[in-house]
């Protein structure tokens, strides 16, 4: 096992699968998500691409509970979910990190880390895994109490995904990682979410940058309309002229 391996195995374990059928969200009018299914198996990680309006926001924030949703089942391992209150989420399992981050901002680094374990008992654990999160993002170590509000964008999304895996998730839900950050602070986000993959943890990554969701994730859907319009290998979708035409601008 390598030392990155090993650094942040409390950050990345208990994975499980995380199914869902028949998932529905209607905003008056406005069919968002249309009765969609799709599984990501324990330590796979899964992405969704799609353009402004897809339905890819609606989607987590429903997972989520946070927003009025139809579905047929919703299951993580074993667990039926369907019913679970949004509040109660995290400590089923269900890691998210939401679009535009949503960091405390009045609060230092190392409390929105702390903050993010809330739904597990405080132990040895929790101390060992804000330092494997300092591992995985050196630059919250240094920054750890300064306030999250005086972080940049790139690093409050850092601290977003950190206090996320604080709970260590059995599955993590992103919304967006990539969103208004520079092409060089995309690549950091990426390499520690390869690594994250490549050590098991279990991931949707629902993302408009469709290079960023390729290189991280080993299958797609590609969502249009509320519907999933294809899904397939991240590799085959790469490669679909198609694909590249509308999500790639090749
Ligand atoms: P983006 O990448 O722009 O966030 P998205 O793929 O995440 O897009 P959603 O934000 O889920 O798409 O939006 C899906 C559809 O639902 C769009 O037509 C959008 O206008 C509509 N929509 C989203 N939120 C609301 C809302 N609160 N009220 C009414 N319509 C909404």
């Amino acid at each position: 096992m390598t030392t990155t391996a090993a650094t942040t195995a409390d950050l990345t374990t208990q994975g499980q699968a995380l199914t869902v059928t028949g998932l529905t969200v209607q905003y008056g009018g406005v069919r968002a998500v249309d009765g969609i299914d799709f599984t990501v198996e324990a330590g796979q990680a899964v992405g969704v691409i799609g353009s402004n309006g897809a339905g890819k926001t609606s989607t987590l924030k429903a997972l989520m509970g946070l927003i009025p949703r139809k579905l047929t089942s919703l299951q993580l391992g074993d667990k039926d979910l369907s019913r679970v209150k949004a509040r109660d989420m995290v400590r089923h399992g269900i890691g998210y990190v939401p679009e535009g981050r949503h960091v405390f901002a009045g609060l230092p680094v190392e409390k929105n880390l702390l903050l993010g374990a809330y739904a597990k008992p405080w132990n040895a654990h929790t101390r060992t895994a804000v330092d494997e999160v300092y591992e995985l993002f050196p630059v919250l170590g240094e920054m750890r109490h300064r306030l999250a509000g005086a972080l940049s964008g790139g690093q409050q999304q850092m601290l977003a995904i950190g206090r996320a895996l604080m709970a260590q998730p059995s599955v993590l839900l992103l919304d967006e990682p990539s969103m208004g950050l520079s092409p060089k602070l995309v690549g950091e986000i990426a390499r520690v979410l390869q690594r994250l993959s490549a050590q098991g943890l279990t991931m949707l990554l629902v993302e408009q940058n469709a290079k960023l969701t390729f290189d991280v994730t080993s299958t797609c859907l590609v969502m249009e309309n509320g519907k999933v319009a294809m899904t397939g290998t991240s590799t085959e979708l790469s490669h679909d002229s198609r694909v590249r035409q509308i999500y790639l601008g090749l």
